[in-house]
């Protein structure tokens, strides 16, 4: 196929033999959140870049090499989003949702853009399920975000491969000076410290915690540590999360280096990670960012929230066979009609039986075909049975019912009552 027609790198097709397990992840994450009182937004995929340069922060990698950025027909500087927490903000203050200072529980799905290195676990248009909650302060919400996170691990069946990690960031004055004495101790090393670590201490010094570098993990030994230089309310905070966590009997992990990629942070921060999908091991990450909306411009408002990779958890669903099996399965039923007649009142009879039966999954043959090919496609659509309308059975005005899964013998049912008999033996979701 030549160039032009194929798909961007790192931008994939989701295909129907993958669909269902994606709606059965969505519609386990969305009944879920419904059940807590999260609210769904959805918001612009397109946002000015100036948004996310912003609330993200010029100096990170998202901002400094990872963006769609694309100039519009009238000029305007554009950006595909890269994260949802900078669009849900900018909705939240241009539809004043905030403004009295009420509370918001929301969350989003959808897709975010980044031009990174697509490898197993990470692409380029990828997709997120994400919560954000504003104006409540308290170690409570922190907890509710982790306590909801844990429950939806254990629908999915992936509580043992989980890991909770967690940190805190302080407050901004506080992460002020914790930065002073970082900076200090490093630049006395600083012949030690990797090339982008070095650059990083100019600009986000806090960012040098996150390094891969070998070298420069042995220097970060002896650093001084943020949790040294939490101030009296962030320590409160973080001891009152603990506490919460501890009373749910949901295990952490304290990783001091946690930092997060993103400039907003504050106080709180954790990761869900596991070890089963390789270096592509964060399913779920967040943290609080009471600073970012009077950053952006609105009145002082607290926030907290985190997002979720879709195709890691995916994947990780897969990789833990922990695909239930009914999902693939796409059809209840699957009607044969043999010749015109029959073809007619099929589809009279199956209109009805979708009136009566709402829920029913009924596929009718379509393409005609003899006996044996249209048996055939009924067996391959995984309907548990087949419904068989040929001449004799329209002259008695009944339908042969018959069992593909071994479920007992083929009878026939009468037209009056062949939407009673389904009632009967199928499972409707
Ligand atoms: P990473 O350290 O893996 O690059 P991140 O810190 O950049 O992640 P966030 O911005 O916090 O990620 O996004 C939240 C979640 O979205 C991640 O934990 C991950 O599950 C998922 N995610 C982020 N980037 C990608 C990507 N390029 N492809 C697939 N999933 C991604
Ligand atoms: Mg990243």
């Amino acid at each position: 196929m030549s160039k032009s027609l194929q798909a961007i790198r790192g931008m994939n097709d989701i295909l129907p033999e993958q669909t269902p397990l994606w709606r059965y992840f969505e519609g386990t994450v969305a009944r879920l959140l419904d059940n807590y009182g999260y609210k769904q937004i959805r918001m612009p995929i397109v946002e000015f870049t100036e948004l996310f340069k912003r609330s993200i922060g010029e100096v990170t990698d998202i901002v400094e090499k990872e963006m769609y950025t694309f100039e519009d027909r009238n000029g305007d500087s554009l950006t595909l989003r890269p994260e949802g927490t900078a669009a849900c903000v900018r909705a939240v203050l241009e539809h004043g949702l905030t403004g009295a200072g009420q509370p918001q529980k929301l969350w989003y799905i959808g897709p975010m853009f980044r031009h990174e290195r697509p490898q197993k676990g990470r692409y380029r248009q990828f997709h997120q399920i994400g919560l954000e909650v504003f104006n409540l302060d308290g170690p409570d919400i922190d907890a509710e975000l982790i306590v909801l996170t844990w429950r939806l691990w254990g629908l999915l069946g992936i509580r043992d491969a989980v890991k909770l990690e967690l940190n805190s960031l302080g407050t901004s004055e506080s992460r002020g000076r914790y930065k002073v004495a970082l900076v200090e101790y490093l630049s006395a090393h600083l012949d030690k410290l990797d090339e982008d670590s070095q650059r990083r201490l100019k600009t986000n010094p806090l960012r040098v915690l996150d390094t891969k570098n070998a070298d420069t993990q042995a220097v970060l030994v002896n650093a001084p540590k943020m949790a040294d230089y939490l101030d009296d309310e962030s320590r409160i905070h973080f001891e009152g999360l603990k506490a919460r966590l501890e009373a749910a009997d949901i295990p952490f992990v304290i990783n001091t280096k946690l930092v997060r990629g993103l400039d907003y942070y504050s106080k709180t921060v954790f990761e869900w990670v596991t070890d089963k999908l390789g270096a592509q091991g964060t399913v779920c990450a967040g943290g609080r960012y009471d600073g970012l909306v009077e950053q952006m411009g609105g009145k002082p408002t607290t926030g907290v929230g985190f997002a979720m990779g879709i195709e890691r958890l995916i994947l990780l669903l897969e990789t833990l066979e922990q695909v239930p099996e009914e999902i693939s399965r796409q059809v209840d039923v699957y009607l044969c009609a043999f010749g015109e007649a029959a073809e007619l009142a099929a589809l009279a009879l199956s209109e009805k039986i979708r009136d009566q039966l709402p829920n029913l999954r009924l596929q009718v043959n379509a393409g005609a075909g003899s006996f044996k090919s249209q048996f055939k496609k009924a067996d391959k659509s995984g309907a548990l049975y087949a419904l068989i309308l040929g001449d004799d059975e329209l002259a008695q005005q009944v339908i042969g019912f018959k069992p593909l899964r071994g479920q007992g013998e083929q009878q026939n049912i009468a037209f009056d009552a062949l939407a009673a008999h389904l009632a009967t033996c199928v499972v409707q979701g």
